[in-house]
């Protein structure tokens, strides 16, 4: 099927997106069009008109800069993926880039455009939430960042104004005792995440977890933070006890459905095992030398 007519408008700024964002009648963003194609072909979605970001040049970009990595809207999976500075410091998105559907997706898709898509299968929404994240939005009143966890109200559905768009997403750079890492569990190349578990663990001079992050893929309505695990690792110190106790809280918190992957107990469990993984790595990143023990 083909999608319905609609009229296309290739803005070069952010303000020239920002203006016509707010004089048009319900215009849709395109960024990567990964998951937007797809919706118009079907004609899920039928927008009268589409305002095309992929012109705007300084939208391009993934650094630190001012205490934060920074991805602008149309940093893609594939930036990520092939980054020497990801590799190097942020465990979590160097595991989870790989993971994102295949190859041909991460080449156009971005990490904004997942993020606003806010699908709860979507990786890179558990990863902003374990790095206490935020999104920056621009507006006809100018900009302003939204943290994570005020993004996502359900699936598909954000706190972003129908006049809005996100031009960056961006979590701190990492303190000297940080590491982080995100562990998937999906049935083959191409497929969504069945659960998904991201960590990140900073720790104190004493060695003890002075803050930790958890955020969970498509086991619940959004991606989701498991708050009562990162209460219980807060103030001990890492081992693999304390991981299976964070990863059983974080599989109560949990809230996955029953479908033809798995049932909802089998999921959970996931959730339990793959928390205490993600939580291992993310420990031996941040300097902690013994190994866990793998569940
Ligand atoms: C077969 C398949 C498998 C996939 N597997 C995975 C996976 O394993 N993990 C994963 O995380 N994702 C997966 N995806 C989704 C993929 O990551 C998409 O790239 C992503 O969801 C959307 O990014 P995009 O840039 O293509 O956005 P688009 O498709 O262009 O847009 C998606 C939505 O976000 C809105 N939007 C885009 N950019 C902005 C912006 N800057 N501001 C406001 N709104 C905006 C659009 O209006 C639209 O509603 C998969 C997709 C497919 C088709």
């Amino acid at each position: 099927m083909k999608a319905a007519p609609f009229e296309h408008h290739e803005p070069t700024s952010v303000s020239q997106a920002v203006s016509l964002i707010e004089s048009l009648d319900e215009p849709t963003i395109l960024a990567g069009g990964q998951s937007l194609v797809p919706m118009l072909r079907f004609r899920l979605a039928r927008p009268d008109t589409v305002v095309d970001i992929n012109g705007i040049d300084e939208l391009d970009y993934l650094r630190e800069e001012d205490g934060y990595l920074k991805m602008g809207a149309l940093a893609r999976h594939a930036d990520v993926e092939d980054d020497e500075l990801i590799e190097e410091k942020y465990g979590s998105f160097a595991d989870a880039a790989p993971l994102v559907a295949d190859p041909q997706i991460r080449n156009r898709g971005t990490i904004v455009g997942s993020i606003a898509q806010a699908d709860p299968k979507g990786d890179w929404g558990s990863i902003l939430i374990a790095h206490d994240g935020e999104v920056v939005a621009a507006g006809p009143d100018g900009e302003r960042t939204i943290p994570i966890d005020e993004l996502f109200l359900l699936p598909y559905d954000t706190s972003l104004g129908e006049d809005e768009l996100i031009t960056e997403a961006r979590v701190p750079t990492p303190e000297e005792r940080e590491g982080s890492a995100y562990h998937k569990l999906k049935r083959k190349t191409g497929d969504y995440a069945m659960a998904g578990v991201a960590a990140r663990l900073i720790l104190d001079e004493d060695g003890r977890i002075e803050t930790a992050g958890i955020g969970m893929t498509a086991v619940d309505i959004t991606n989701a933070r498991a708050a009562d695990a990162e209460e219980r690792l807060e103030g001990e110190r890492p081992g693999a006890d304390l991981f299976k106790s964070a990863g059983e809280l974080a599989a109560e918190q949990s809230n996955p459905e029953s479908d033809e992957h798995g049932d909802a107990s089998y999921k959970e469990r996931m959730v339990e095992v793959l928390t205490q993984r993600a939580l291992g790595d993310a420990a031996e990143r941040a300097g902690v030398t013994k190994r866990r023990a793998t569940p």
